[in-house]
């Protein structure tokens, strides 16, 4: 795949890291544009000048919005939470893609209003409903715009490292632990062998020595 070309449409797109457009993020969208496995136009937050950008960077036919995908916001928001109602649940963090929202388990949790996409992500899995969208000014001039898109990415790209290596922990963690259960399976197994072949000895020893002294005592003694 041609990254530049991917980092091109990336830098188009606007880093909600929302998922509207049916992918994990806005560079996963861009490489499935490359790929043909997804259309210009499934980007509501980058609404139609997005679409005409890329169309232009592609040379191809500029499309409508695939409204499927959802509609843009009107005003830009961000997330916002009433910390009355928050339980201290993690599940908003666990779903933020840009590490916008800060708490610890069993603590009330607020978001970093600088650093919201406004995705919505977060809202939906919220059990106290406590979590809404609140409208904000934001600037519209395009180097405030752009500079706020590339902090957007680079918190998704360190999320998803953060994620990547908690994943490959977790594996190396779950590989070993299976190694020790094997190691000590095999000891036990070692163990249960010893003892085995220790009561047949045993048994054995007794045998003879119970055919011994019937033997003795025997008056069919062979000559
Ligand atoms: S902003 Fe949302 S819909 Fe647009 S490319 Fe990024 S993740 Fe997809
Ligand atoms: S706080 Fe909520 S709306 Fe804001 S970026 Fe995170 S998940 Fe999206
Ligand atoms: S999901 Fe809702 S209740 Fe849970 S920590 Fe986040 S804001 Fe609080």
């Amino acid at each position: 795949m041609n990254q530049s070309l991917v980092d091109q449409i990336d830098a188009i797109l606007p880093q909600t890291q929302c998922g509207k457009c049916g992918f994990t993020g806005c560079k996963p969208y861009a490489e499935a544009i490359l790929q043909g496995k997804a259309d210009i136009n499934q980007c509501p937050p980058g609404n139609q000048v997005g679409i005409q950008k890329i169309a232009q960077l592609l040379g191809v036919p500029e499309k409508p919005l695939n409204t499927a995908h959802g509609q843009p916001n009107s005003t830009p928001v961000v997330a916002w939470i009433n910390e009355l109602l928050c339980i201290g649940c993690t599940f908003c963090i666990r779903a933020c893609p840009v590490d916008a929202i800060v708490g610890a388990a069993k603590q009330l949790h607020t978001v970093i209003a600088a650093e919201c996409t406004g995705c919505e992500l977060c809202i939906a899995p919220c059990p106290m409903d406590c979590i809404s969208l609140i409208p904000v000014e934001k600037s519209t001039e395009a180097a405030v715009k752009k500079q706020a898109a590339d902090l957007a990415r680079t918190r998704f790209q360190f999320r998803q490292q953060r994620l990547a290596h908690k994943k490959a922990a977790d594996t190396k963690g779950k590989s070993a632990k299976l190694t020790h259960q094997l190691d000590s399976g095999q000891t036990h197994s070692d163990t249960r062998k010893q003892t085995i072949i220790s009561a047949a000895l045993k048994r054995a020893a007794a045998l003879r020595t119970q055919q011994q002294t019937s033997g003795k005592k025997s008056p069919h003694k062979p000559i």
